[in-house]
């Protein structure tokens, strides 16, 4: 293109190179891998040039995140898969957390309305294939708009365990950087912070939802239950697919 023919070959490496994902997560872990989230964010967001937004559920635990990249760069994407099945509290509380914090740029990603009725016309898909409704709602149109950032910032927990016992504070997923900065935290961190930050709650949390995503595939758990055993339970799944890679997943 024209306007690469400005930029010296040379600086034009040097910058491939600093966003190379893997050249980055390796510079960035051995930076601020065990670094504490505020400074795990802040180093990120130091690498120049780097196109960085942020994944929210606007979940039980959404505002432990938000309350930090709203304190380091509150004007960060803020991406929310609008999947047409959220509770109607999780749309109230979108609201009042973006409003509370401060967050600029919260953009809601909706499904392709030409696969949506062409898979889903009667919107219950989920009902006889969850992974197809998840490949449909979340991980296509996450794919899609993800595609134009080089980092995707996650609220992912190696305590939420699953496949996530293993999650790496800096990581790459399908050439994207994903950036976790939460992922060393335990349970009692986050709700130190939720509590010493006074952050709005998920007003479902109350009713027993510890872990909240869409109504259909959501339930309330018992007291000493795992949060995530409430995530479509009765069916074999535990993840939505949009934090296991496969970022082009064929239409189904
Ligand atoms: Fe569909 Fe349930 Fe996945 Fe939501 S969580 S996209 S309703 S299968």
């Amino acid at each position: 293109p024209a306007a690469d023919e400005t930029v010296p070959a040379w600086r034009r490496r040097a910058a491939e190179a600093r966003h190379d994902p893997e050249t980055l997560a390796a510079r960035l872990s051995a930076e601020a891998g065990e670094a504490e989230p505020l400074d795990v964010l802040r180093a990120a967001f130091a690498v120049p040039g780097l196109k960085i937004a942020a994944l929210s559920s606007f979940g039980a635990e959404a505002a432990v995140l938000l309350d930090l990249i709203a304190r380091t760069r509150p004007d960060t994407p803020v991406l929310f898969l609008e999947t047409g099945q959220h509770f109607l509290q999780t749309l109230q509380y979108r609201r009042t957390l973006t409003e509370r914090l401060g967050l600029t740029d919260v953009r809601l990603v909706v499904p392709d309305a030409g696969e949506r009725a062409d898979l889903d016309p009667k919107d219950d898909l989920w009902r006889s294939d969850a992974d197809a409704c998840c490949n449909l709602r979340k991980v296509r149109p996450l794919a899609r708009a993800s595609a134009g950032f080089d980092a995707l910032i996650t609220g992912r927990k190696r305590y939420q365990a699953g496949t996530r016992q293993a999650l790496e504070v800096f990581e790459v997923l399908d050439g994207q950087l994903r950036i976790n900065p939460l992922a060393g935290w335990s349970a009692e961190q986050i709700e130190d912070h939720a509590v010493a930050r006074d952050l709005p709650r998920h007003p479902l949390v109350s009713q027993g939802y510890l872990s909240i995503g869409c109504w259909p595939c959501t339930s309330a758990v018992a007291e000493g239950q795992d949060a995530r055993s409430g995530r479509w339970s009765g069916v074999d799944k535990t993840e939505c697919g949009i934090h296991l890679g496969g970022r082009l997943v064929p239409a189904v």
